[in-house]
């Protein structure tokens, strides 16, 4: 799968992720504290200082103390006022509060000097909501003979729920009248009664000229520091309270938020309100562009790159007064990061479905969904031998390793895009079908034959398999190459075109495979025994189980057809478990009848090879009581020599338990003798194809001979299988062989018919001579 195409199908999914967070956030409103916050953090980056159109005279705590008393007497702001104009102020406006009635004296000089003043000096009326009651609120406004001699404006502030102030009103209706705000009015900007403005908080407020009520009365500030400014009188002591917490800015005294909001007016600050329909549509334009980039770092950066341009982006907006809404846009950002990482993590996880864990080449699924272009096409498989063995012998890593080797080597000698794993042993490769006639493996079966005997590590077994078909049916081409492979195992051929006869195996197989655990279920898989002679003494001393499936609709299936089966799918560890069981309940009553009688189970190498199935098996025969000496484990001299180690191990634990140790089919795995020394093992036993020409075959004779001499001498019992006749039996006793199985001696038969033969005392005859 191409990343364009992991693209082309999350884009809709995140887009829409993305979309739905984005409308919701708008629509909603939810959010406002995120633009709070926003906003909050990009006005403590201090873009300008104020206009210096602005001035602050402060009632501070300086000018208090100076005359000593607060509220002041108001001739003293009648001297303040009168200053003010001396110097050509261009507007006065007072932040206090003139509500309640003094002295008369008092009130009528203040009124007096507003008079003077031209009527122009602007005076507070407050709105408060109490919030007590709905509609509830207190309004007030300057005493009749002040209000009349001056202008009257709005200065309420009012804080957002959270506290800190950001916006301030155009105007307000108070006491039924419509007021401009004071903040407008300095700043002589026109607004709607209602309407409110962002207070732009990158105005740095330390920079507003502030002059102490005290040094301009007493003519301490020149006049030229405030002719022509706009001059707004109000407390800044801290004992008069009125303090509001500014964004960015920290608490400041209301005078000086009032200072902030008229300069944001004057400066052309008072924003439009864009719509946030805007930023949500230039991030939903850009997250195609962020979903390009391969590197999963590159677009985390680049989400967070597009994240901090939205987040500032009222920042530049502001510049052109407009201001706008980013949470919808941010919303909708998060939305799509969020959406395209878990749409990447679902693909990753599919993508690991569709590669082979241990080697990491692309497995059985892999192939499957690789869609060929042609109608028809070739699967080729390779089947490398004991690969199974190996890893279970702990060989794993440097088998897969191997593995990856071999599939570098097949892709070149195959000229395959990609070479498949399908199974511990198998890999797999689609190819043109070939012309009739054509052989394309024997050339690829050279090739890596060549190469993979010059390998480290020792020579891997190969077996080539090749099956093609219509490009629809991957799946059963691809499992007809394997058996083809298998079957060239099987019948010790390099390559093998999958043939008519294979497909009637596979369907065989197929079909062994379900029916094989509810006939195990079902105990329809049991085991027969084959009597065992000692032939110094003429008895009967053992037998061999051997399983038998009599299944209800296939009827007799032998062991050579489902043994290898199991061993390859599964299945096996439950058969023999099954067939342990059954010999260890037999062997209980032919020791009671016959004391040292054994039974002997067939173990198979991957079975050797797994240690837990192992110690399963020896819980099964712990639980059963039976005397150790009753129990013998065949193992095949070629599984005894895949892993040395692993299998010495394994035999050594059943060795402990004081249970015999049969290397089963010996002479077809050519070990030595020396080696068979260094296994912990009882007997050997000779393989039936040495045994069966004994009379006739003269290396057969020299063979069993020279085995049974070496045996003794490395202290091993030698039993000879397969023993057909007579003839055979008394050549293999003048040889000096212990044991003769076969059917000279007795068929494998169902235990009654044992423990019948042990009751009647047949024991020391020929009676299950024939049987079965
Ligand atoms: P094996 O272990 O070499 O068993 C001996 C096979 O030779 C048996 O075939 C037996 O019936 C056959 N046989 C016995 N006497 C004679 C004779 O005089 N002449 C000839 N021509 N054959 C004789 P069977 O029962 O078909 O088993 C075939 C193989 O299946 C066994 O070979 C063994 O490898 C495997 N097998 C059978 N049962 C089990 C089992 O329970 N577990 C495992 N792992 N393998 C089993
Ligand atoms: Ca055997
Ligand atoms: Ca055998």
């Amino acid at each position: 799968m191409t990343i364009r195409s992991v693209i082309g199908r999350e884009r809709p999914l995140v887009g829409l992720v993305a979309a739905a967070a984005g409308l919701l956030l708008l629509l909603s409103g939810l959010g406002v504290g995120v633009e709070q916050w926003a906003s909050d953090l990009r006005a403590g980056f201090r873009l300008h200082p104020a206009s210096g159109e602005i001035a602050v005279v402060e009632i501070d705590a300086k000018s208090i103390a100076a005359y000593r008393r607060w509220p002041w007497p108001r001739s003293i702001h009648a001297a303040l006022v009168d200053r003010l104009q001396a110097s050509g102020a261009r507007l006065v406006a007072f932040d206090v509060d003139f509500s309640s009635a003094s002295e008369p004296r008092e009130d009528a000089a203040f009124a007096a000097a507003l008079q003077r003043a031209g009527r122009t000096v602007l005076l507070p009326a407050f709105r408060q909501e109490t919030g007590f009651e709905a509609g509830g609120r207190i309004e007030s406004q300057p005493i009749a003979t002040l209000a009349e001699n001056g202008f009257l404006v709005a200065a309420n502030v009012r804080p957002d729920a959270d506290g800190r102030l950001r916006r301030m009103p155009y105007g307000l209706t108070i006491f039924g009248a419509p007021r401009p705000s004071l903040a407008a009015m300095v700043a002589e900007r026109q607004g709607e009664a209602g309407a409110s403005f962002p207070i732009d908080l990158h105005f740095d407020p330390g920079t507003l000229p502030r002059y102490a009520a005290v040094d301009v009365i007493a003519g301490r500030v020149p006049a030229r520091a405030l002719a022509g400014k706009r001059v707004i009188v109000g407390g800044t002591a801290v004992e008069l309270g009125d303090r509001f917490s500014l964004p960015g800015a920290g608490l400041l005294p209301g005078v000086i938020a009032q200072a902030m909001a008229a300069e944001t007016l004057l400066a052309g600050r008072g924003y439009d309100e864009a719509s946030a329909a805007w930023p949500l549509l230039l991030a939903l334009a850009l997250i195609p562009l962020g979903l390009m980039p391969r590197s999963g770092a590159l677009r985390a950066a680049l989400a967070a790159a597009a994240m901090l341009l939205l987040l500032f982006l009222p920042s530049l907006t502001e510049q052109a007064h407009v201001t706008v809404a980013v949470v919808p846009a941010l919303g909708a950002l998060a939305g799509a990061a969020a959406a395209a990482a878990s749409r990447r993590l679902a693909l990753r996880y599919r993508e690991r479905g569709l590669t082979d864990r241990e080697t990491g080449l692309p497995n059985l699924a892999a192939l499957l969904r690789d869609p060929g272009c042609a109608a028809r096409l070739a699967i080729g498989a390779v089947r490398i031998d004991r690969v199974e063995e190996r890893v279970s012998s702990g060989g794993g890593a440097e088998i897969h390793a191997r593995i990856l080797r071999l599939a570098e080597r097949l892709r070149f000698a195959a000229g395959a895009d990609r070479v498949y794993r399908a199974g511990a042993g198998t890999l797999l490769w689609s190819m043109p079908e070939p012309a009739p006639g054509e052989d394309p493996l024997a050339g690829i079966a050279r090739l890596l034959r060549a190469a993979a005997a010059g390998d480290e590590g020792g020579e891997l077994q190969l077996h080539f398999g090749i099956a093609s078909g219509s490009a629809a049916d991957v799946a059963a081409i691809a499992a007809r190459a394997s058996l083809a492979a298998d079957q060239a195992a099987a019948t010790g051929v390099a390559t093998r075109q999958f043939t008519a006869d294979d497909a009637a195996i596979m369907r065989r197989d197929e079909t062994l495979l379900a029916r094989f655990e509810p006939a195990l279920a079902a105990r329809r898989i049991r085991a027969v025994y084959q009597p065992k002679r000692d032939l110094h003494t003429g008895r009967i001393k053992g037998v061999e189980a051997l399983a038998r499936w009599d299944d209800a609709e296939l009827g007799a299936v032998g062991p050579d057809l489902f043994i290898p089966l199991l061993e390859r799918h599964g299945g096996i560890g439950d058969l023999t478990a099954a067939i342990l069981g059954d010999s260890l309940r037999a062997v209980a009553g032919w020791h009671a009848l016959s004391p040292g009688f054994s039974v002997a189970v067939n173990l198979s190498a991957v079975l050797l090879h797994d240690a837990a199935a192992m110690l399963r098996l020896r819980k099964i025969f712990l639980a059963s009581e039976v005397p150790p000496q009753c129990l013998v484990i065949e193992v095949t001299e070629t599984a005894a020599m895949a892993d040395p180690d692993r299998a010495i191990a394994a035999l050594a634990a059943w060795r402990e338990l004081g249970v015999a140790v049969s290397i089963d089919d010996y002479g077809t795995g050519h070990s030595s003798l020396g080696y068979l020394h260094s296994l912990p093992a009882t007997e050997v036993k000779i393989d039936g194809s040495f045994v069966r020409h004994l009379a006739t075959d003269s290396r057969s004779a020299i063979m069993v001979r020279s085995t049974v001499s070496m045996a003794h001498e490395l202290g091993l019992e030698v039993v000879a299988e397969g023993v057909e006749d007579a003839a055979c039996v008394d050549l293999l006793r003048t040889m000096g062989c212990d044991v003769a199985q076969g059917w000279a001696i007795g068929r494998p038969v169902p235990p009654d018919e044992i423990t019948g033969a042990l009751a009647s005392g047949a024991s020391t005859t020929d009676a299950a001579r024939g049987a079965g």
